[in-house]
């Protein structure tokens, strides 16, 4: 097999949101810059993670609609009953993906980014070689960029193979399961049991702890239980995953006085978090030091290596593409020779349930434990006209702020169409907004966001509408 060797500036290892933002803001400043991807560009976002995942919330929310405009509405609409094809649904989501992984091609070439095809292999902390339908490439560069991001983790009870899925393959069905068991109650588990739910499926999902989404605090994710359970999820917590049964077609759970249920299932979502992936390709030979599983890295994104850098998933939590993305260029931009640190005042994060769940900055908790002494105060959809005519009531803003200078520190919301809040919330805080601030701002009406400005109002002892 013939060899070449090319020599560049920055060398990005992963074609994800962290890789691909960063190839790009580098090309942007005249870095050369080559990139690698083993896959497809766009990586686990854009090909089997945010995208297709929020693709197909959608195309179940919209199914689900057409269900219940057919079973009579005080709208005063009415529909026969609808069917699905699924297979177009997932053709229709693949389209999506196309565009997008498309677009990110173009922006590479736009901006002079030479993109590897193929999986890289270290030899050491400047030098890549990949193995191409060409021939292998060995690529040595100034600066070696990690954005390989990260993949599902396994469950050693029930392994990943036959009807036992991860995200990815549940992302493109044939077809919708009659009884989907899925194990974990965390973003993935939740988006994906909903869809699938909405599809018609009967729906459990096993959780380690005893509520869903533990990650949030439990005021805010009561709202989801209650809709979940109203939806008909079975919700089984505090329970351990024994295994699959002789026959396998029943999950093995059991609860924390030891007693052993069974789940009827077709098919299992195994939904337990995801690895930071640094292994099978020779980043062991840099010997970097490591926080957990993920590689440690300061608040530049470096590592232990002299200009070697770690960016998004690889690099551990928050794994959220919108972080890894701004990593990514921040890291061209030192690469470059500007100076930056990541400091971001909060990192938002969405979970696309029904109603949606969104956090920025400290929850009250958080910030008792920072030891700050804060004041917080919720306002509810249920007084807010806009949620009246989007027939979706349920769920509340609340924004957190120190009491001595009413600097907001946080916000969380849960309710239909809540993702757009993160907008507001993440200006607020990194702006420096006082509750003055946001509650003398003019809000436009009738819109969600009025929720936003009454909180704050709320906070300060005079909310208009409650
Ligand atoms: P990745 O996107 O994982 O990209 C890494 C790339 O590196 C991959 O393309 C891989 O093929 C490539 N690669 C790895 N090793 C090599 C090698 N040796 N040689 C060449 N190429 C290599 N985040 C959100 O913020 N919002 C969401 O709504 C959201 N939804 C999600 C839904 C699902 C189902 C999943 C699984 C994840 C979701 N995430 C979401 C998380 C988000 O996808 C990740 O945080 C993000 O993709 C991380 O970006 P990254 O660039 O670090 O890595
Ligand atoms: P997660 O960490 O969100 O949830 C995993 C859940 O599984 C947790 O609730 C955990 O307690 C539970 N769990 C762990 N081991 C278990 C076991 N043996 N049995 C039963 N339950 C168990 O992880 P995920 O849902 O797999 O998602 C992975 C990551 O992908 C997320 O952490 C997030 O960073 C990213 N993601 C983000 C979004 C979004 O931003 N909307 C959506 C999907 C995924």
């Amino acid at each position: 097999m013939s060899q070449t060797t090319k020599t560049t500036t920055l060398l990005v290892i992963g074609g994800g949101p962290g890789g691909y933002v960063a190839a790009i803001r580098a090309g942007q400043l005249g870095v050369p810059t080559i990139l690698v991807e083993g896959e497809r560009l766009g990586g686990t976002c854009l090909n089997i993670g945010c995208i297709p995942s929020k693709a197909l919330i959608h195309a179940a929310e919209e199914y689900e609609k057409a269900r219940h405009y057919a079973e009579g509405s005080a709208l005063g609409i009415s529909v026969s009953a609808p069917s699905i094809d699924v297979a177009r649904t997932v053709a229709w989501k693949d389209g999506i993906v196309g565009k997008l992984t498309g677009g990110v091609a173009a922006l590479l070439k736009k901006n002079g980014v030479e993109v590897v095809q193929g999986w890289a292999r270290l030899l050491d902390g400047k030098t890549a070689e990949v193995e191409t339908a060409a021939g292998v490439v060995r690529i040595q560069c100034e600066h070696l960029l990690l954005a390989a991001g990260s993949e599902p983790t396994p469950l050693p009870s029930v392994p990943f193979g036959g009807m036992v899925v991860s995200s990815t393959e549940a992302l493109s069905p044939a077809d919708i399961p009659k009884k989907l068991v899925v194990v974990g109650g965390g973003y993935i588990g939740l988006e994906l049991g909903t869809v699938y739910r909405k599809l018609g499926a009967e729906v459990a999902v096993v959780e380690a702890q005893d509520r869903i989404l533990p990650t949030y605090d439990a005021e805010l994710t009561k709202p989801v239980a209650a809709a979940l359970a109203k939806m008909g999820v079975e919700l089984h917590l505090g329970r351990k995953v024994l295994g699959l049964n002789g026959k396998g077609n029943a999950v093995r759970i059991q609860d924390a006085a030891g007693a052993e249920t069974q789940l009827g299932a077709d098919r299992v979502l195994i939904a337990v978090g995801r690895r930071p992936r640094t292994q099978g390709w020779g980043l062991e030979t840099l010997q970097l030091d490591r926080k957990g599983n993920a590689l440690r890295i300061d608040d530049q994104c470096r590592t232990s290596m002299r200009d070697v850098w770690a960016i998004g998933d690889i690099a551990g939590e928050p794994m959220l593409a919108h972080r890894a993305m701004a990593q990514g260029e921040m890291v061209a931009e030192l690469v470059a020779g500007k100076r930056r640190h990541f400091t971001p005042a909060s990192i938002p994060a969405v979970c696309f349930t029904d109603p949606e769940v969104v956090v920025s900055g400290l929850s009250p908790a958080d910030a008792e434990q920072a030891g700050l002494d804060c004041l917080s105060a919720s306002f509810p959809f249920a007084a807010n006209g806009r949620a009246m005519t989007l027939e979706s009531t349920d769920g509340f803003v609340r924004v957190v702020a120190r009491r001595d200078n009413h600097l907001v520190v946080g916000w969380q919301a849960v309710g239909r169409g809540v993702s757009e809040l993160a907008a507001a919330f993440s200006q607020s805080l990194e702006m420096g907004a006082t509750l003055e601030d946001v509650a003398g701002t003019i809000h436009a009406h009738p819109t969600l966001g009025e929720a936003v400005q009454e909180a704050a109002l709320k906070a300060l002892g005079h909310a208009l509408h409650i």
